[in-house]
C-alpha cells in the first residue's frame, strides 16, 4: 500500500463511508493531512458489497431537489457549504424526475478516486478495534460499525445502553426481466424526466398481493426482544401489517401516475427507479424488506410486469447502531468529555445519505478549525442542517430516535402560512441565514 509521509498535525478519521469521505475531503481541502481508516474490503459490513469508499448501501437516490422539500433545501445548503460529495453526485446523476439519483458505482468510484489520489489523504484499509489516541479524531463508522469498535466505543463513552433500530434495503431487478408490455414509464405528476417504470395494479391484483405479503415468512431478527424500526423507512411487510392504507398512501400510492394506456389512475402502483447509468438495473422504490429470499421471489413476482423478474439483489434487514448523542455530543459535533473527538453520519442518529454528507462536512470543518486552534462552528438553527444537529444534541430527549432533516425541526415563522408558502419561506430563511453566517466567518472558513 502506498504510504504518504504524514506530518505531525493531521486528523484521523475512522470510517470511509459517506460522512467520513466528506469529512476527509473537507479537511484535506484546507491543507491539513488526513489518515482515513476503512475496514472494507478486508472486513465487510453486512450491507456493503464493495471496497469502494462512500458506497450507497440501498437506494441510489439523494431524494428531492425541490425547495419545497427539506432534502431539496438541505442540498442547497450543502452547495453553499461547498460539499464535495454533492458535486460528485451531480456529476454522476441519472434521470429520476425531481430527485437527484446517481449511478451508484460511478459515484463511489469517483469518491474513491478523489480520496485515494489526494496528496494529503492516506487511506489505511484496516478495521479499527479500539479508540485511536490521536486528536483530532473523527468517528464516522456509521450504522454498521464493527462490533469490536462499537464495544470499545461504548466503554469509552460511558457504557450507555446499546441504541439500535432495524433498517432494510430494497431489492434490485434486472431491467431485461421486466415485462414492458404490462408497465408504463412516467414520473409522478409528469415532473422531471419520465424514467420511472410503473407497475400498475387494479383492486383485485392489489388484494392478492397484499394477502400474500402479510402472510409471507420473514428472516429472524438479530435482537429478538423488540422490533424497533426507523419510522420514515419501514420495511414493506411492517407497513402492510399496519393496514392496506399504509401501503396505498405509501410506496404503492398511485397519485400523479396516470396510465397512458387507460387514461386513468391505477388502484395501486409499484415504482421502479433506474439504478445505474446504462439502465440495466432498477430499484423497487420503498420496498425495503426482511422477507426471506424465496418469499421475495414469490411475493414480488405477483406484481404486474415482474412475473419473470430476476433479482440482482434481494432486500435485507440490518441492525443499525447509534450513540446517545443528546447526552454525549456538543452542537459542533464534538464529544463533550473530549472535544478533540468529533462524530458524524448515521452513528450520531442523523439519518440518511445527505444528512451523512452534512454532518461529515461540519465535523471535517470543525476538526480543521480545532487543529488550527480556532473556534468551531455551530450552524444556524434556521437551516435544515443546523436544526437537525440541534435536534440530535438536544439534552431534553427522553427516548432519542434517529431523525432525517425536516421542516418540522425548524423554529416556527412569525406568522401562519399555507403549507407550500410556509415551506418556501423556510427555504428562503435557511439559505439567507446560511449565506449571512458564511459571510461572517469567511476568514476562518477556508
Ligand atoms: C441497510 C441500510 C439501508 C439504508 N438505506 C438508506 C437509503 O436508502 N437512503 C438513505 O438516505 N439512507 C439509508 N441508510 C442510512 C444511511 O444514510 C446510510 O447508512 C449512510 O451510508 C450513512 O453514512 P455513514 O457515513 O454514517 O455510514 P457508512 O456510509 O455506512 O460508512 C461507515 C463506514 O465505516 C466503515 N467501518 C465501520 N466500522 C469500522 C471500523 N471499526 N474500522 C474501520 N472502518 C469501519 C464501514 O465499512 C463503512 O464504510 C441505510 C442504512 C442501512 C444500514
Amino acid at each position: 500500500m502506498f504510504t504518504k509521509s504524514i506530518k505531525k498535525k493531521f486528523v484521523t478519521i475512522v470510517g470511509g463511508g459517506i460522512s467520513g469521505s466528506e469529512a476527509a475531503l473537507q479537511i484535506a481541502s484546507r491543507g491539513i493531512e488526513v489518515i482515513l481508516y476503512e475496514m472494507r474490503p478486508n472486513k465487510m459490513t453486512p450491507a456493503h458489497r464493495t471496497g469502494l469508499l462512500a458506497e450507497l448501501v440501498c437506494s441510489n437516490s439523494f431524494r428531492s431537489t425541490e425547495l419545497t422539500r427539506a432534502p431539496g433545501v438541505l442540498k442547497a445548503e450543502l452547495e453553499l457549504l461547498g460539499s464535495k460529495l454533492l458535486s460528485f453526485a451531480r456529476d454522476c446523476s441519472i434521470g429520476a424526475g425531481i430527485s437527484l439519483a446517481v449511478d451508484r458505482v460511478q459515484f463511489s468510484e469517483r469518491v474513491n478516486k478523489e480520496i485515494e489520489s489526494h496528496p494529503l489523504i492516506e487511506v489505511r484499509r484496516k478495521e479499527v478495534v479500539s479508540l485511536p489516541e490521536e486528536r483530532p479524531l473523527v468517528i464516522a463508522t456509521g450504522p454498521l460499525t464493527s462490533k469490536a469498535f462499537y464495544n470499545s466505543l461504548m466503554d469509552f463513552l460511558g457504557g450507555s445502553d446499546r441504541l439500535y433500530f432495524y433498517d432494510a434495503v430494497a431489492p434490485l431487478i434486472f431491467k431485461d426481466s421486466i415485462d414492458m408490455t404490462k408497465v408504463f414509464k412516467a414520473s409522478r405528476y409528469g415532473k422531471g424526466e419520465g424514467t420511472y417504470i410503473n407497475c400498475p395494479m387494479n383492486r383485485e391484483e392489489f388484494e392478492v398481493f397484499y394477502e400474500t405479503l402479510i402472510n409471507a415468512e420473514k428472516h429472524p431478527l438479530e435482537i429478538e426482544r423488540e422490533e424497533k424500526y426507523f419510522e420514515a423507512c419501514l420495511p414493506l411487510e411492517e407497513m402492510a401489517r399496519r393496514g392496506k392504507e399504509t401501503l396505498l398512501y405509501g410506496p404503492l400510492k398511485p397519485v400523479g401516475l396516470v396510465d397512458p394506456r387507460t387514461g386513468k389512475l391505477p388502484y395501486a402502483v409499484v415504482q421502479l427507479r433506474q439504478d445505474d447509468a446504462c439502465g440495466s438495473l432498477f430499484n423497487m422504490v420503498g420496498f425495503q424488506t426482511n422477507l426471506r429470499y424465496r418469499e421475495q421471489e414469490r411475493v414480488f413476482k405477483i406484481i404486474p410486469g415482474l412475473n419473470r423478474a430476476r433479482f440482482a439483489r434481494y432486500g435485507k434487514m440490518h441492525l443499525n447502531t447509534y450513540i446517545n448523542s443528546p447526552q454525549l455530543l456538543n452542537p459542533d459535533l464534538s464529544f463533550k468529555k473530549d472535544p478533540g473527538i468529533f462524530f458524524c453520519g448515521q452513528i450520531t442518529g442523523a439519518e440518511g445519505y445527505i444528512e451523512a454528507m452534512a454532518t461529515g462536512l461540519l465535523a471535517g470543518i470543525n476538526a480543521s478549525l480545532r487543529i488550527r486552534g480556532k473556534e468551531t462552528l455551530i450552524l444556524p438553527e434556521t437551516t435544515i442542517t443546523g436544526s437537525l444537529i440541534r435536534y440530535i444534541t438536544n439534552t431534553e430527549h427522553t427516548n432519542f430516535q434517529p431523525m432525517h432533516g425536516s421542516f418540522g425541526l425548524l423554529p416556527p415563522l412569525n406568522k401562519k402560512y399555507k403549507k407550500k408558502e410556509r415551506f418556501l419561506l423556510y427555504a428562503e430563511r435557511a439559505l439567507r441565514d446560511l449565506k449571512a453566517f458564511l459571510e461572517n466567518i469567511k476568514d476562518c472558513y477556508n
